[in-house]
């Protein structure tokens, strides 16, 4: 089968499959074309793929009082919440420079992924990607214990 090895600090970590990475980047990217973004016009697409292979999507939604704006991360989480689902195994972004999720969205997918291996995808508006470990974006996240 087609998969791609990710690696964390020297160890093997995650097998994703290709099929799956490309069909992440392809529901944030189709996502992303519904942002809502008037203020930074920078649009960001999300999607997270649950353990059991379902893919949910989230798009920026922007403010004019700014604070309250939400970032496609979170929204993309925060719809899989909402079905009850809990448990990822991948999160794609994708911008139009692939970059990385906010500090606030970092915490906010560690609240659900524990493992500082959970691989991010972090794509193009091209569908040109790369894979970094939730722990290189976040190593020091709050926890309460
Ligand atoms: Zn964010």
């Amino acid at each position: 089968m087609d998969r791609r090895l990710i690696s964390f600090n020297g160890r093997i970590k995650f097998m994703i499959a290709e099929k799956e990475i490309k069909e992440l980047v392809k529901a944030a990217t189709k996502t992303r074309k519904n942002a809502y973004a008037p203020y930074s016009e920078f649009k960001v697409g999300a999607a997270v793929l649950s353990i059991d292979g379902r893919v949910f999507s989230g798009c920026n939604v922007e403010n004019a009082a700014y604070s309250p704006s939400v970032c496609a991360e979170r929204i993309a989480i925060g719809n899989a919440v909402s079905q009850g689902v809990k448990k990822f195994k991948a999160l794609a972004v994708v911008s139009e420079n692939q970059s990385t999720p906010c500090g606030v969205c970092r915490q906010v997918i560690f609240e659900f992924v524990k493992d500082r291996g959970f691989p991010v995808l972090l794509a193009d508006v091209k569908g040109d990607y790369k894979v970094v470990m939730l722990g290189e974006l976040f190593p020091s996240p709050f926890e309460l214990k």
